[in-house]
Formats: structure tokens, C-alpha cells, sequence
């Protein structure tokens, strides 16, 4: 069990508890397969902005097998769904 108490992430300028903005933002272009995705905290106080890489939930692909992000499509299925539609007989 993880304690929650430890899981304060604070201000590194004033100590304050930092407060969650945003929760697993995708950093970059929706181009992109593999995106970066944060947790955005901001300090109430000063105004400090932190990141923090997001925890990934991968969940495994049934079709291809492909771990990815859960919050995302499988990109090799999504790439073989517009293959197909262009090649598909
Ligand atoms: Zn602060
Ligand atoms: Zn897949």
C-alpha cells in the first residue's frame, strides 16, 4: 500500500503543496504515436509550475499485441485501418 501522505508533491520555491492542474496532458503533436504525457502542478501561492511525467496505464493490444497507452489507440491497428482502407481487397 502506498501511503498517500508521502505522495505530496510541493513547492521546491515556498513549500506549499502543489495542486494538480491537469492530469496526463499529451505533450506534442497528435501526429505523434508515442506521446509524453505530464501531470501539470502549480503552486497556489507563487504561482510555480511543475511537471511530472504521468503514470502510463499500458494496456496490451488484443488484436496486435502492441502495449500503448491506455488513453490512446493502439497505433499499429490505427496504421493498419488506413492501410487497409487504401490497399484493402
Ligand atoms: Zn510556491
Ligand atoms: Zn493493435
Amino acid at each position: 500500500m502506498k501511503d498517500a501522505a508521502t505522495d505530496v508533491k510541493r513547492c521546491p520555491v515556498c513549500g506549499k503543496e502543489l495542486e494538480l492542474q491537469k492530469k496526463s496532458y499529451a505533450m506534442g503533436s497528435a501526429l505523434f504515436t508515442n506521446r509524453f504525457h505530464v501531470d501539470i502542478y502549480a503552486c497556489p501561492r507563487c504561482g510555480r509550475v511543475e511537471l511530472f511525467a504521468a503514470e502510463q496505464d499500458l494496456v496490451t493490444c488484443p488484436v496486435c499485441g502492441t502495449a500503448h497507452p491506455a488513453q490512446e489507440k493502439c497505433a499499429i491497428c490505427s496504421l493498419n485501418a488506413v492501410l487497409d482502407g487504401k490497399y484493402g481487397r
